[in-house]
């Protein structure tokens, strides 16, 4: 039986980070949400506006646009054996709408907690950069890139800092993610299937810890 990895945990606690380094070296592609939704900006449509609006709002997209996307996405051939789920899900609905999901496809699911601290959440937000070509995420007080303001692999890439990486939003994410994220954790606790790790210190000590669970 296949494995869908949840990765659960407030915005800014790693999950991308660990994600992306699961995809690289395990081959198990990561399935990013936030990312998916970023990557709307580009087109103009009503949707993409909307969603738009709502991630600069730091508010959560409809349950039913979400769930879409997933099933859709995670539908493609490279998601046959396994996938990462970073960023979903972030509702009850959807928890249930994955139940269902993974249940059709034959998966299990695993979910792993990355905790870290609120003081520590807010500094890694506001500080995060990233690359616009490869996606590569930086942050200005604990992983600079080696030049500033530009991306280590792609030189010729300025780095950005997302539009809802700024105070006023950031608090709206943590507050969302208090009220209708975090209930998931006893959800998958109670039901036999949380893991884990401290989201704290180094990202190679975190990705060895996470590799230990899965
Ligand atoms: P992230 O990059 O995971 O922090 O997501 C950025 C933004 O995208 C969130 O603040 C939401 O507006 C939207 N988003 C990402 N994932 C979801 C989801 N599972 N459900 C609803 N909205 C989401």
């Amino acid at each position: 039986m296949s494995k869908i990895i949840v990765l659960i945990g407030a915005p800014g606690a790693g999950k991308g980070t660990q994600a992306r380094l699961l995809q690289e070296r395990r081959g198990i592609p990561q399935i990013s949400t936030g990312d998916m939704f970023r990557e709307m900006k580009t087109l103009d449509t009503l949707l993409a506006r909307e969603v738009q609006a709502i991630m600069s709002a730091g508010t959560l997209v409809p349950d039913d646009v979400t769930y879409r996307m997933v099933e859709d996405r995670t539908s493609r051939r490279d998601c046959a054996n396994g996938y990462i789920l970073d960023g979903y899900p972030r509702t009850a609905v959807q928890a249930q709408q994955l139940e269902g999901l993974a249940k059709a496809q034959g998966n299990e699911i695993d979910a792993i907690e990355v905790d870290v601290p609120r003081d520590e959440l807010m500094k890694r937000l506001t500080g995060r950069r990233s690359c616009p070509v490869c996606g590569e995420i930086y942050n200005i007080y604990s992983k600079p890139p080696q030049a500033e303001g530009v991306c280590d692999i792609h030189t010729n890439a300025k780095l950005v800092h997302r539009a809802d990486d700024n105070e006023e939003s950031v608090s709206t994410r943590l507050a969302t993610y208090d009220e209708q994220t975090k209930p998931l954790i006893d959800f998958y606790e109670n039901t036999g299937r949380l893991k884990k790790v401290d989201g704290t210190g180094d990202v190679e000590e975190i990705y060895a810890a996470i590799e230990k669970l899965i």
